[in-house]
């Protein structure tokens, strides 16, 4: 692994959501800002109904037209220390979604060049996770 996530890194300060601009903004701890449009964070949504579970593709792998309700933010709260939980507009609110994962999916042009020069993570896995 060449990005290490952890301590700062993946402490937020600050978590605004500007409804009108449609953005939610996390300051974090180390100095880094990240600017996540709705709807793409709408397609970040890690819950086993968008993301799939046991292998089975989830409703986001079917790549859906998403409908204004579906990425309209209504609320977001703080699940324990780790995690924000967005409430959307068509009552979908079972994603958790943690720090570590926003913050390595950051939109900006820097970690966007970053994910595209790294090869796929998964790669890079040992082969027997599970004993
Ligand atoms: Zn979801
Ligand atoms: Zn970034």
């Amino acid at each position: 692994m060449t990005t290490d996530l952890r301590g700062d890194a993946i402490k937020p300060q600050n978590i605004h959501a500007d409804r009108p601009a449609r953005e939610l903004t996390i300051e974090w701890a180390d100095g880094h800002k990240s600017v996540y449009d709705f709807s793409a964070l709408r397609w970040l949504c890690p819950c086993a109904y968008c993301r799939g579970e046991a292998g089975q593709p989830g409703w986001l792998d079917s790549d859906p037209n998403l409908t204004e309700e579906q990425v309209e933010f209504k609320d977001i709260s703080l699940v324990g220390h780790y995690a924000v939980q967005p409430v959307w507009a068509d009552g979908h609110s079972s994603g958790f979604y943690s720090f570590e994962h926003l913050r390595k999916e950051c939109p900006c042009p820097a970690d966007q060049a970053r994910r595209a020069a790294q090869p796929s993570p998964q790669v890079e896995l040992p082969p027997h996770q599970h004993e």
